[in-house]
């Protein structure tokens, strides 16, 4: 490829900030493309129109319409959309179709499988197949002309399948190549062999899909798996975690798939949206601050969320959570250790987030027991997570495995320490007694001695101090990370 020339990537993807977000994928969605554009890649990227996007707010225009897709035997009509991701030129297309009509992301109830490895319901993966069979019927009607097509997590893992099928009969398609980015292993789009047929595809000439066919527990076929087989190049989401899931603790039963890319795989750590968590713009907080005026504006945060909470206004340190409620974040031995700490300690707590009933419900629990010291919000709300960044000491995540993980950056960018366990991106990103707190075994024990290391460093206030200096000077915008993916395109173009 001449040099001269742009680097032509589309991104594709089920979440994208600010129209759509569940966690982390939404958020890399919405910032890693600004950063790729600042260094002259240029950016297409394309999601579900779904009814949960903001159509007032997000204008976006009819750019083709009845599309043919031909699936499940049928010949179905899509329609095109297209907008502008906010404060930047870079197109986002949109895939009209009923199927994403619904105000939910994801429509199917999880279901665990292979023990803590869990897939949506096949109404979703339909969804999701649907959606990537319907990016490349987009790539061939409107003659894209593309290096890369950046694929991430398992909603579009079979893309590069059908890019594969599609470049048997159109030449546009030969020298497109395929990133598959895993932002989570453990969401891996789990379904039966009928999939194949719904999709239209020809197992014959497509060796992953062939492997799931004929693998010993074979009436399934993984979508995660077939993207890390099919895709040119795979990454994932920080250094150690490409590290660590080449390992049976933390492969989700498709280590010897990843061993197998090993020379095709790599990790590169995520980076937060600066512009947008940045404490000394940021319009959701109680007051804004910056690094040196935090001591009196941040502390007016923390009485403000106490308020807000409904704590007392005390001097004690305040631990935030702000996460998806699900195993794991590590929330089976931080209840736990919580009501020990909590009683035994004048300390605070702030909870918010949604999932998994039983841990919903031990947040409950504990508030009613510890009505003064802790607050829990079950719900999704990105006005108080703001809050809860900016007015906490500390802030919590204890993760059992991590890919990357944002919370630790963006309290990191507020001055708000983490407590973090040593997993994946959290080992890459938070320094021990530098920048946070980091414990090393997934135990109830080393989980409360953090508590304890955190409350003695909130009573020892140089150290404190120094720390949340360090903490708010760490850089953590997309500019190095961008370089890396750009290395990583031009390797394949
Ligand atoms: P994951 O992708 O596993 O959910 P990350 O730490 O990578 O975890 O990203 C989580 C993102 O979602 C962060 O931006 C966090 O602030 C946000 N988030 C999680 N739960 C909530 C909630 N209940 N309300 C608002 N924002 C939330």
């Amino acid at each position: 490829m001449p040099n001269k020339k742009k680097l032509e990537v589309l991104f594709v993807g089920a979440e994208l900030a600010p129209f759509v977000k569940v966690g982390g994928l939404g958020d890399v969605m919405g910032s890693l493309p600004k950063g790729l554009v600042k260094q002259g890649v240029n950016i297409k990227m394309i999601l579900p129109f779904y009814g949960a996007i903001d159509t007032k707010k997000y204008k976006s225009k009819l750019v083709k319409k009845n599309i043919n897709l031909d699936i499940d035997d049928k010949q179905v009509k899509f329609d095109l959309y297209q907008t502008l991701l906010p404060g930047t030129k870079i197109s986002v297309f949109l895939v009209k179709h009923k199927m994403f009509n619904g105000k939910d992301i994801y429509v199917g109830g999880r279901k665990y499988m292979k023990g803590r490895v869990y897939s949506r319901s096949v109404s979703d993966i339909e969804r999701f197949v649907f959606f990537s069979k319907a990016v490349a019927e987009t790539i061939r009607t409107m003659k894209w002309k593309l290096d890369v097509v950046h694929a991430h997590d398992w909603h579009s893992a079979i893309l590069p399948t059908f890019i594969d099928e599609y470049s048997l009969e159109d030449k546009n398609f030969a020298n497109i190549k395929t990133l598959f980015t895993i932002h989570n292993l453990a969401n891996q789009g789990i379904s039966g062999l009928d999939i194949v047929d719904y999709g239209g595809l020809h197992q014959k000439l497509t060796p992953a899909l062939m492997e799931d066919y004929y693998d010993k527990d074979g009436d399934k076929i993984d979508m995660m798996k077939i993207g890390i087989l099919s895709a040119d190049f795979v990454n994932t989401v920080s250094p150690n975690y490409a590290k660590e899931i080449l390992t049976k603790e933390y492969g989700e039963k498709l280590e010897t798939y990843l061993l197998r890319r090993q020379k095709h795989l790599s990790g590169i750590v995520n980076g937060i949206d600066i512009d947008f968590f940045d404490p000394s713009k940021d319009k959701l907080i109680y007051k804004k601050y910056n690094a040196k005026n935090r001591k009196v504006n941040k502390a007016f945060n923390k009485q403000a969320l106490q308020k807000e909470m409904k704590l007392p206004q005390d001097d004690v340190p305040v631990f935030g959570l702000v996460s998806r409620l699900v195993n794991q974040k590590g929330l089976d031995i931080l209840v736990p250790v919580l009501d020990k700490i909590l009683a035994k300690n004048d300390v605070q707590v702030v909870i918010l987030g949604t999932g998994q009933p039983e841990h919903e419900q031990a947040f409950k629990q504990l508030a009613k027991k510890y009505p003064e010291k802790l607050s829990a919000n079950i719900t999704f709300n990105i006005t108080m997570a703001q809050k809860i960044y900016a007015g906490s000491d500390f802030f919590l995540m204890p993760s059992l495995f991590e890919p990357c993980g944002l919370g630790q950056m963006i309290a990191m960018r507020y001055g708000t320490l983490p407590l973090v366990r040593a997993t994946g991106g959290l080992k890459d990103t938070v320094k021990h007694g530098v920048t946070g707190v980091v414990f090393k075994k997934y135990t109830q024990v080393a989980t409360k001695k953090a508590f304890e290391q955190a409350i003695r460093i909130y009573k020892n206030k140089p150290k404190f101090n120094k720390m949340i200096s360090t903490a708010m000077h760490q850089d953590f915008s997309w500019d190095k990370s961008a370089k890396d993916y750009i290395k990583l395109y031009k390797k394949l173009a």
